[in-house]
């Protein structure tokens, strides 16, 4: 295990930061360690000051979004883990340009209140993202979204911080996006804009509203989980299949490691009690994907981001 990082890193930044923070608690699973120190940056100065004198100290570096996609290990996770949760980079701005709607937005805003939000001011364009729980700034780092589009439908720039504590910019035409991924470097997503179009309100409302009802309908919306948890898989034709039809068919509804299960509603879904443990979500993974490569011959890939210490997990 590697030393707590030091206070020189931070002592005289703008930021709040707590050692031997509950991250874990703070996911969508509620499960997992702590972080040896997690630093909520009150300025963009501190961050990218922050993130270089790490870079250059080889102190590693996380970013939590809202955990709505996230593992945490059950030892916890060495180095800084970074939480964009100040006003600062969470906020919306709108700017009108011809009939397009401009909205720029920090990376921790969520994504449920500026769904809400664009609904409420009848702009339209995003209601591809009603009921993917998460930030901005993670929906853009997994390219999320699902049958209804995914969050580069409507993105037009991405501000980040590189690894070495350089501020760069983006725009969409220079990044390539595709399922649950992009080209976009390793770096921390800052802020976004995206373009919306204006529209009815009562519309948009409508809309969102029937994203979230089959949403429902469809996942445990109301339990523990970090949503899909395996990529959609190529078959021998090239071909996407919903990781989900194949644990289903596999006979995996069900199947539990201590309070971890697979969920009957949804598959591809693993959901955790409170008394779960991140050993028992790992363990049903890998039980999983064993299982559906003996009777598919497909290998799935985890969708899931998995945190441990650098050194690797103890169990
Ligand atoms: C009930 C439920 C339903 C879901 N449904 C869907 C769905 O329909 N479609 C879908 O795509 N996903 C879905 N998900 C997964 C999740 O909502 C998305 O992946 C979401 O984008 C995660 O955002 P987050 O802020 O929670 O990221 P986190 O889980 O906190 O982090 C995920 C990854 O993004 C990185 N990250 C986070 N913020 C930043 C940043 N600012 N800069 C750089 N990297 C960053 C993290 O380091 C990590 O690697 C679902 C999850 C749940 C719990």
């Amino acid at each position: 295990m590697t030393r707590p990082p030091r206070w020189e890193l931070f002592g005289d930044l703008n930021v709040k930061a707590t050692p031997d923070a509950p991250i874990g608690a703070m996911t969508w699973f509620g499960i997992g360690g702590r972080a040896d120190l997690l630093i909520r940056p009150h300025d963009e100065a501190s961050l990218v000051t922050l993130v270089a004198r790490c870079s250059e100290t080889g102190v590693p570096i996380r970013i939590l979004g809202k955990g709505a996609n996230l593992l945490v290990d059950d030892d916890g996770v060495d180095g800084v883990v970074l939480l964009l949760s100040d006003e600062v980079f969470r906020s919306h701005r709108f700017n009108r340009r011809g009939e397009i709607e401009r909205m720029h937005a920090g990376a921790g805003a969520d994504i449920f209140t500026t769904v809400n939000e664009l609904s409420r001011q009848g702009l339209s364009g995003m209601e591809q993202m009603t009921g993917i729980p998460g930030s901005l700034g993670g929906a853009i780092r997994m390219n999320a979204g699902g049958s209804y589009g995914c969050i580069a439908d409507c993105l037009e720039t991405v501000q980040c911080c590189t690894m070495n504590g350089e501020l760069l910019s983006y725009h969409r035409s220079e990044l390539e996006f595709s399922y649950r991924q992009s080209n976009l470097p390793e770096c921390i997503i800052l802020s976004a804009t995206f373009n919306l179009e204006p529209s009815d309100p009562v519309a948009v409302r409508k809309r969102v509203l029937e994203i979230m009802a089959a949403k429902r309908a469809s996942q445990p919306m109301a339990d523990k989980s970090a949503g899909c948890t395996f990529r959609n898989p190529l078959d021998s034709d090239g071909v996407r299949v919903a990781a989900g039809r194949l644990i289903d068919s596999a006979g995996l509804k069900g199947l539990s490691d201590g309070a971890a299960t697979v969920s009957t509603q949804h598959a591809n879904f693993i959901t955790t009690r409170p008394d779960a443990n991140a050993r028992q979500v790992r363990r049903l993974m890998n039980e999983v994907q064993k299982r559906v490569l003996d009777h598919h011959g497909i290998q799935l890939v985890p969708e899931v981001v998995v945190w441990e210490r650098t050194g690797g997990s103890s169990g």
